[in-house]
This record gives structure tokens, C-alpha cells and sequence, in this order.
């Protein structure tokens, strides 16, 4: 049983590991009442993960095993701090007036927020009840898990969709493409507003057709607002040598600004709104 603590403020970038040694495997959750959670950090004034100024927090737990993850410290519930969601809404209610006052709110990110499912049910049914606006960033790979009622306590998807082609999905993610596109269409079917991000990553995720296969596939879609064309950085990297793990993209660059506009240039030649 691991040991309740106290979730301490932090940046997405702050190594995290250990901290929970007796937590299930992320592929073993059974959190059917939502009232305890494994969590990796939480920022307080983040810009980018939705409008205004938010809250994030960042939970633990991930299937996939992106090639460029910056955050592998989040993959597994055992690096994770082991918290009440009492004590998470109460950290959430301190922010509120101030979320709300600048048209801000809360983004579940991780990890992947699908993974602890009741858990952060809780936190965004609790949120929306301090009159906050919600965000959740995912992969979209446990989509189905989201019944109706979840994602009604959900104003907004931050989807990451990180290729077209199924073998690319599989070589840079290890799992399969198809439940993300399911739940895109599943998003667009019932119009909820979704942000859609493409990690962009040289000799990984670059190849012209692969994004071209993003771009015909999200433009039709009314319910996504923007493409963001987000390039790799090394701020992660750092996190995959301390935990052990070989890092394929030690020595990849990021993108140059010409293969940024090319990407977006794609994008936008489809009718897609990128930024
Ligand atoms: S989905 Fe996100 S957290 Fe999970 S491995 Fe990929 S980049 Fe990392």
C-alpha cells in the first residue's frame, strides 16, 4: 500500500522517480472510487496548455513510450506521489478565484490522464463546480474509457495525434494508432473543442506524407480550433539518462525554421488554423 503524501508544487521538467514503490503497474488500475491518485507535479501559471492561465497538473502514468518523451518519469505509477483528491481540490480551490478571474483554469496532463480515469473524473466534476473551464491533454490511445458523462466535465482536448501512419505510430509511440483517430472522430462527432498538437521531430515524425495524413485527417474536423506544430526539444533528455533508459534522440537536433514553416505550411494547405 503506498504511503499518502503531500503533492508539492513543481515544473514539468523536474525529475520525479521512486516515490511510490509499491504502486500497481499503470496497466493494472483500479481506481473505481477516484479518491487517491498517483501524480507527478503541478504548475501554477502555465500559458500553453489552454486558455488563459492555468493550473496543470501532471499525473502518472503512460501506455504508450513515445521515442522523445521529456517526461518518462510519468510512464510508470510507482514514480509517482501517492495523493487524496481531497487534498488535490483543496490545492485547486486556493487558485480558483484567481483561474477564474483570468479566464484560466485546470489541464490534466501527464502521463496520461485516461490511465487513473475515476481519479481524474473527481478532479475535473470538482473543478467545473468551482466554475473553472477543464482541459485534459492525451494521446487519445484509452479514448474508449471516456464514456459521455467523463467527457462532459471536460470543456476542452488537448490531443496529441504523433503520426498518420500506423508503422510510424507504432515504431515511435510502441502501441497502435487506431484508438486515437477513433477518438478524434468521436470528439468531432459530438463537437467538442479540441486543440490538436504534433510533436515534430526530425527523421521521426517529418516524412511530408505523415503529416499530410494529420493534416487531411483533422481539417474537416469543425470542433478543432488549432493545429499546434510543437518541435522536439532536449529539456527531457536529461530525465532518460538518469532513470537508465537508452534516449534514441540524444543527438537529434531540433528542427530548423525551414522544416517548422514546411510542417505548418502543410497544415495550412489542407485548412487547418496552426499556430
Ligand atoms: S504519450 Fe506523452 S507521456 Fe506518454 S510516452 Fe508519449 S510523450 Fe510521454
Amino acid at each position: 500500500m503506498s504511503t499518502v503524501r503531500t503533492l508539492e508544487p513543481g515544473s514539468r521538467h523536474d525529475l520525479r522517480v521512486g516515490i511510490s514503490p509499491d504502486a500497481p503497474d499503470e496497466d493494472k488500475v483500479k481506481d473505481e472510487e477516484g479518491s487517491f491518485g498517483y501524480c507527478h507535479s503541478y504548475e501554477t501559471s502555465s500559458r500553453y496548455d489552454g486558455p488563459g492561465l492555468r493550473i496543470v497538473i501532471f499525473v502518472s502514468g503512460c501506455l504508450l513510450r513515445c521515442t522523445y518523451c521529456h517526461n518518462p518519469d510519468t510512464w510508470h505509477l510507482k514514480d509517482g506521489t501517492y495523493v487524496s483528491v481531497d487534498q488535490v481540490l483543496r490545492r485547486l480551490g486556493e487558485f480558483a478565484p484567481a483561474l477564474r478571474s483570468l479566464g484560466g483554469g485546470l489541464t490534466i496532463s501527464g502521463g496520461e490522464p485516461m490511465v487513473q480515469l475515476a481519479f481524474t473524473r473527481r478532479i475535473f466534476a470538482a473543478a467545473r463546480q468551482m466554475g473553472l473551464h477543464t482541459a485534459i491533454e492525451t494521446s487519445g490511445f484509452l479514448g474508449d474509457r471516456a464514456d459521455a458523462s467523463y467527457l462532459s466535465e471536460i470543456d476542452l482536448v488537448l490531443l496529441d495525434i504523433k503520426s498518420s501512419d500506423p508503422a510510424t505510430y507504432k515504431r515511435v509511440t510502441g502501441r497502435d494508432l487506431a484508438p486515437t483517430l477513433r477518438f478524434a472522430e468521436r470528439l468531432a462527432s459530438v463537437s467538442k473543442p479540441a486543440w490538436v498538437r504534433f510533436t515534430l521531430v526530425p527523421g521521426e515524425t517529418d516524412d511530408p506524407q505523415n503529416v499530410d495524413g494529420i493534416a487531411r485527417f483533422v481539417a474537416p474536423m469543425k470542433n478543432v480550433e488549432w493545429v499546434e506544430v510543437q518541435p522536439l526539444h532536449q529539456m527531457g533528455s536529461f530525465k532518460w539518462k538518469s532513470m537508465g533508459l537508452e534516449y534514441k534522440h540524444a543527438n537529434t537536433p531540433s528542427p530548423n525554421r525551414d522544416l517548422v514553416n514546411r510542417v505548418i505550411e502543410q497544415f495550412r494547405a489542407a485548412g487547418c488554423q496552426v499556430r
